[in-house]
């Protein structure tokens, strides 16, 4: 499986020149199957890019998956161009909406004062899958979710195919317990040995005093989350809106002295925008 980042950032897309390197698109993952079988997960304002992508190689069949319904995960669906091909097969799944069905979120956010276009007039094809409570299958790939500490609730994944593992955790605050989530312990097990951990890291210890039960985690305890459960690649996500980066780039330093300091071999790095990893 290739895992693939289009968008990165959490919160609200930012432009500049200090957020070069890491990127400035909102959260979108690409997975892609060993059979080359697309899945998307959420569809922030990285999934523009990802589209004009999936268009110009024809690609037909596309499955969507989505860890909640807040802005930064949702608005950049409207502008995937595979929606107005009508040879476009989507396939959704959207049970983590507290707000209700995917297929309802959007026909009431993609609508007039909104937004010009109607979301009745997409032409893709869009069916809409209700079983994403327990592990599902697409493709090669098993999907097992798990529930996120985060307001208004919402979904992580771990993806197997193959004997690897990539367990995709945005907006899971792991020091306040949110309704619905988990502590620190079922957190360990869930990524116990993974290959690859993607971990909401948006907060200092610093903000956090200000920042704390907004739903995000403190970079220092999602490395702690990646060290007990000894996975083999930590990857920090959904970065602040106000993190340059050389900002960034001190934050994964002072990440790799914890690691170094604690005898391990942990790879860790910050997700950066257009960044793949094959597992
Ligand atoms: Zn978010
Ligand atoms: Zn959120």
């Amino acid at each position: 499986m290739i895992v693939k980042f289009w968008g990165v950032r959490g919160s609200i897309p930012v432009s500049g020149k200090e957020y070069l390197k890491y990127g400035g698109s909102t959260t979108c993952v690409e997975i892609t199957t060993k059979n080359g079988e697309t899945i998307i997960v959420d569809a922030g304002t990285g999934i523009r890019k990802l589209g004009i992508k999936l268009t110009s190689e024809k690609r037909k069949n596309i499955n969507l998956i989505f860890t909640h319904a807040h802005w930064d995960h949702i608005m950049g669906f409207p502008f995937f161009k595979p929606l107005y091909a009508k040879e476009t097969k989507i396939k959704m799944f959207g049970c983590p909406f507290a707000q209700g069905s995917v297929k309802n979120l959007f026909s009431e956010t993609m609508h007039p004062p909104y937004f010009p276009v109607d979301f009745n007039d997409i032409k893709a094809k869009i069916s809409y899958s209700k079983s994403c409570e327990r592990e599902f299958l697409i493709d090669t790939v098993k999907i097992m979710p798990i529930p996120l500490s985060h307001p208004n609730s919402g979904l992580g994944y771990k993806f197997t195919e193959d004997g690897k593992s990539f367990v995709f955790l945005t907006d899971n605050e792991l020091t306040y317990r949110h309704k619905g989530g988990l502590d620190f312990a079922g957190y360990v097990k869930f990524c116990r040995n993974a290959d690859l951990l993607v971990h909401d890291a948006e907060f200092t210890g610093k903000e956090y005093k200000f920042t704390k039960t907004w739903g995000h985690s403190v970079f220092n305890d999602a490395l702690r989350l990646a060290l007990s459960a000894s996975v083999k690649k930590f990857i920090l996500w959904h970065h602040n809106q106000e993190r340059t980066d050389t900002a960034l780039d001190k934050i994964v330093g002072v990440c790799r002295k914890i690691i170094e300091k604690n005898g391990k071999s942990l790879n860790c790095s910050a997700a950066r925008e257009g960044a793949e990893v094959k597992l």
